[in-house]
């Protein structure tokens, strides 16, 4: 009986390694994630009852030990050197210069890969087991962060064979991950973390793994150290068996000379947005180990790899004052208008300031110098206050006691970070986001109906909330200024279409607080007419699995309110659709299709493009595997698209894009 058991739970591990590979290693599943769930829910509850079997490297002990009081140092078994720095081609052309003078050799064939911009880790591996992860430290003496390693799913615990290894690595938290993190901190009133970099390093330095565990971590590995019983000539062989025996490896390429090391560079400089972590460089690397070995290293890095750097991202400024906004639940949020700079080939005149909290946590002051930082496509942000560059003059901030816009009185709830105004139902600020938000893409998609023309409309008092734009007659258009016949029968009628939107959109528009997109489509799968929604209880609500309380009792207050119920009613005269139909299946002509993106669309942005394909029922991912069905090719595309050349998935110009979707 108990060899069945043993021989079942060894079944069972080895077949969720396996899927554990093909999902967070090689991102190309090939079971679904419930059927994922009950195979880890088998070997769970298999453990549970025979706890004589559970071993340090079962995937069901990823998460485990109690909470630290301080981390134990490492020594390391070879010092970690950091990389010389270069900043131009002309470095990199010296870089390759020195090497062929000191090798006296005229073949050197050269590996670039992504600098990514995390803490880099050391994970030694014993017969095969994960059995220690340390950090750099001072490079001689790190610390020891086992467990918190042991939660990254892309580290493999068992490796496919039983060798002694020792492996570098980057630890860092993916673009979409840190967004998503730092949008939870700001909700629960946490204070939010700078960059990607410093919310890692943050993460990994928690001394309850069960905190680290909560955090997207991921690893990427870049360099072998040793192994047992292989042989190795070279960094690409090595690559390549970390991977075979079941690790993520970092992006490379072979150059045969420095010019095709310099290209790359340069590609990257231009394309390092779309990638789905941040890098700050590349790295080259000499590919012969023996090669390695002549050129040895200074007291400070090696001989044989240079760091890429690119230009910074960040700048410093001065702050000439701080604007307060509302948001359309009545969030004042503070902004910092700054003397403009050029950053990474834009200007930057604003940046976010988020919250009181993170103005008294960062000590930023109106006249201070700061360091400002851009990073994709967020909005710019104040790393910090220079504070050397202090003279006195510069002012404290004092966040408004009252409504900037209507003069309504601003609470801040316990435990929230930030402040509101709570004249909910009649500040204009609010109502105006709240239309706003009602008409946008992602809510009931009124083309024709934006900012300008929403605040002519309050203006003129022809709406007052957003039910109001159901009523609005073409003499009401057309009275006002700057507006034709024809535009306005355009308006009009964007806005009967729009009546027709399934009901997650309306769900959404409707500007729930905490109900994004995600929470409204869940509902309504649950949910199909609003007035089912709308008689739910807290309870009823929170049986679904991702609404939790915060959510429940905020759709409950939202319905509770008379004015909300008003404006609903007036929605429902009006004729829009409030129950879920048939009609939305026959529409999704994409359905269980996986769609990549890579370069950039003349017609679409990324998010538009996105939008399209999931209305349509199908899939986007942001990599290239067996599993894509088409890869979307825009203008300069990146390494996706050799991915799919070498895969063999189908690429799609934008043109043959626009066809499949049907014009949209
Ligand atoms: P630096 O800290 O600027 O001296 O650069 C060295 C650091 O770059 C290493 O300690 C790693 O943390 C990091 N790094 C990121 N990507 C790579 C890579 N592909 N190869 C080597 N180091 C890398
Ligand atoms: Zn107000």
């Amino acid at each position: 009986m108990e060899a069945d058991v043993a021989s079942k739970i060894k079944d069972l591990r080895e077949k969720i390694r396996y899927h554990e590979n093909r999902y967070y290693v090689l991102d190309d599943p090939v079971i679904s994630d419930q059927e994922f769930d009950s195979l880890i829910q088998e070997l769970t509850e298999l453990e549970e009852h025979h706890p004589d079997l559970i071993t340090p490297d079962s995937p069901t002990q990823r998460v485990g030990g109690k909470p630290l009081d301080s981390f134990k140092k490492v020594r390391h078994s070879e010092q970690m050197l950091s990389l010389a720095n270069a900043f131009s081609r002309e470095e990199l052309i010296d870089f390759s210069r020195r090497i062929y003078r000191q090798l006296d050799e005229s073949e050197v064939v050269f590996i670039v890969e992504h600098k990514i911009d995390g803490l880099s880790a050391i994970l030694k591996y014993e017969n095969g087991l994960f059995v220690q992860g340390a950090t750099r430290g001072n490079g001689i003496i790190g610390e020891d962060i086992t467990a918190n390693i042991k939660t990254i799913k892309t580290v493999p615990l068992k490796l496919s064979e039983e060798v002694d290894l020792e492996v570098r690595g980057e630890i860092y938290i993916g673009k979409e991950d840190f967004s998503r993190l730092n949008a939870r901190r700001l909700e629960n009133g946490e204070s939010t973390f700078a960059n990607p970099r410093n919310a890692a390093a943050g993460s990994v330095r928690q001394l309850d793994p069960a905190i680290a565990a909560a955090r997207p971590l991921s690893l990427l590995t870049y360099s072998l150290v040793n192994v047992t019983g292989q042989t190795v000539e070279t960094h690409f062989e090595a690559l390549q068996l970390l991977q075979d025996l079941g690790f993520k490896v970092n992006w490379h390429q072979k150059c045969r000379d420095i010019e095709e090391a310099a290209v790359l560079c340069q590609e990257w400089t231009e394309k390092r947005d779309e990638l789905p972590y941040e890098i700050d460089g590349m790295v080259i690397k000499i590919n012969n180990l023996s090669q390695r070995e002549e050129l040895g290293a200074t007291a400070k890095s090696p001989r044989w790899a240079l760091a890429y750097k690119f230009p910074a991202k960040q700048k410093t400024t001065v702050v000439k004052y701080i604007v307060v906004s509302v948001g359309r639940t009545g969030a004042l949020t503070p902004t910092a208008v700054l003397e403009p700079v050029e950053i990474d080939g834009s200007t930057v005149s604003r940046a976010t300031l988020h919250n009181e909290d993170e103005i008294r946590k960062k000590d930023v002051r109106i006249g201070d110098h700061v360091l400002v930082q851009k990073a994709g496509d967020v909005i710019p942000e104040v790393v910090k206050v220079i504070k050397d560059k202090r003279t006195g003059e510069e002012q404290e901030f004092v966040m408004p006691h009252v409504c900037p816009e209507c003069g309504g009185e601003v609470a801040r709830e316990d435990g929230e970070a930030v402040s509101r105004c709570t004249n909910v139902t009649g500040c204009p600020a609010q109502i105006r986001e709240g239309i706003l938000h009602f008409v946008s893409r992602n809510a009931m998609n009124i083309e024709g109906v934006g900012p300008a023309l929403i605040d002519q409309l309050l203006e003129n008092d022809l709406i007052f909330d957003y039910a109001d734009l159901y009523y609005l007659q073409k003499d009401d258009l057309v009275s006002l200024e700057r507006m034709a016949e024809k535009s306005a029968s355009n308006v009009l009628e964007a806005i009967e279409d729009s009546k027709e939107r399934p009901l997650f959109r309306l769900v959404f528009a409707l500007g729930i607080r905490h109900v994004g997109e995600g929470a409204a489509r869940v509902l309504t799968e649950k949910y199909y007419s609003l007035d089912e929604l709308r008689s739910a209880s807290e309870e009823e609500l929170m049986e679904l699995e991702e609404i939790g309380p915060t959510i429940a009792e905020s759709i409950r207050n939202f319905f509770n309110e008379p004015h909300n119920q008003q404006v609903i009613d007036k929605l429902k005269e009006a004729g829009v659709k409030m129950e879920e139909d048939g009609q939305e299946q026959t529409e999704k002509k994409l359905a269980g299709k996986v769609f990549v993106f890579t370069g950039s669309l003349d017609g679409y942005t990324r998010n538009q493009a996105k939008e399209i394909v999931l209305e349509m029922g199908g899939e986007v991912t942001s990599s290239v595997s067996n599993n894509t069905d088409y890869v979307v090719v825009g203008e300069k595309p990146g390494s996706k698209l050799d991915k799919a050349n070498k895969l063999g998935v189908k690429t799609l110009s934008e043109a043959k894009f626009k066809e499949l979707v049907g014009n949209k």
